[in-house]
């Protein structure tokens, strides 16, 4: 059987960060949140491991975007802790996410000393205007710098970009996706924009200075980079916002939020596959095509979507689907 990879997942809250990410919603980062201790992550392992079967490889994972830009002897007291457990056996290894200004020799000696595995760059985007504008406080060349780094110093590499920031055009995401790519990371996240509440982006969205990101934005621009991923061999391991209560129930007060984001991505590529499988001639036809096992939902679309797509656009009689147990994603056989 195939080890399971087990994330234990350590929230490092990034108390007084510096920087004025227009997108961040700081109170929530820097208000009540307690740092992590040693003595928590020891227990977070603890409970976590109790927890998790036969099989199970654990990882531990320091979220909250900025860790080593956190004070140096904090860094070296959690990744110490966590640390232990690598050592005694009980743990794989080690991950965390970080900026790209926050990273360097001295700190990528201590990330090597500590067993860390894998680093999270949180990059955003390689556009200069675009960062400036989301007051990143880092420039696309650190960025280019940092993931250097990381790569040569044999760790995995994990680059996070935004679509849809302010000043964000759909020619600039794919160009931040074309330079991910050169920069040949072992995995990608996307999360198209979200508007917060009680963020500047908020204010800038009421004042008419934003326009949002739409979840139909993010969907169609998110199709388009999914493929190029893919199509670079670099798996996409997250795309969109991770839903949480809060974020249901209003706190996402616009932007590209949906619990189901991916799908509808997934979908939207579907879409664009069976309208390359089509044309005028097919008006009155009944078409069949053929997908891959597992993908129906995807290939149908939600509430049906890309089907009454299909049929309205090129004027079908019917369109099905049938699953098929094939290495191609979707063929059409009739
Ligand atoms: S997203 Fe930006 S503002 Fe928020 S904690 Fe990270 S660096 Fe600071």
């Amino acid at each position: 059987m195939t080890p399971r990879r087990s994330i234990i997942p350590i929230f490092v809250p990034h108390l007084g960060c510096p920087h004025f990410c227009v997108f961040c919603n700081q109170n929530r980062i820097s208000g009540s949140e307690k740092p992590a201790t040693a003595d928590d992550v020891r227990r977070t392992i603890e409970e976590s491991l109790s927890r998790l079967g036969e099989g199970a490889e654990p990882v531990v994972a320091f979220y909250g975007g900025s860790f080593t830009a956190i004070p140096e002897s904090e860094q070296e007291a959690l990744l110490s802790a966590a640390y232990e457990y690598v050592k005694n056996g009980r743990v794989r290894d080690l991950r965390l996410s970080t900026r790209p200004d926050a990273i360097d020799g001295a700190v990528i000696s201590r990330l090597k000393k500590y067993g860390v595995r894998t680093v999270e760059l949180g990059v955003q985007s390689m556009d200069e205007d675009v960062l400036r504008a989301s007051g990143r406080g880092h420039t696309a060349m650190d960025a280019e710098r940092a993931a250097k780094a990381i790569k040569c110093a044999g760790f995995e590499l994990i680059l996070q970009m935004m679509t849809g920031l302010p000043g964000d055009t759909l020619e600039k995401d794919v160009s931040t996706a074309k330079k991910f790519i050169e920069l040949k990371p072992d995995g990608v996240r996307i999360y198209p924009t979200v508007i917060v509440k009680d963020t500047e982006l908020f204010e800038l969205w009421k004042n008419g200075s934003y326009k949002e990101h739409t979840v139909e934005d993010a969907v169609e621009l998110g199709a388009e980079l999914l493929d190029m991923f893919e199509a670079a061999g670099i798996p996409v391991i997250r795309f969109g916002l991770n839903p949480t209560e809060d974020l249901s129930n209003g706190d996402a007060a616009g932007g590209a939020y949906h619990p189901a984001l991916r799908e509808l991505a997934e979908a939207r590529r579907y879409l664009k596959l069976e309208r390359s499988l089509l044309s005028r001639e097919d008006e009155g036809k009944e078409i069949v095509f053929a997908v891959q096992k597992g993908r129906l939902s995807q290939a149908v679309g939600q509430g049906r979507a890309n089907k009454n797509a299909l049929i309205s656009e090129y004027g079908l009689k019917s369109a099905l689907f049938t699953e098929r147990d094939m290495s191609e994603k979707l063929i059409r056989i009739k």
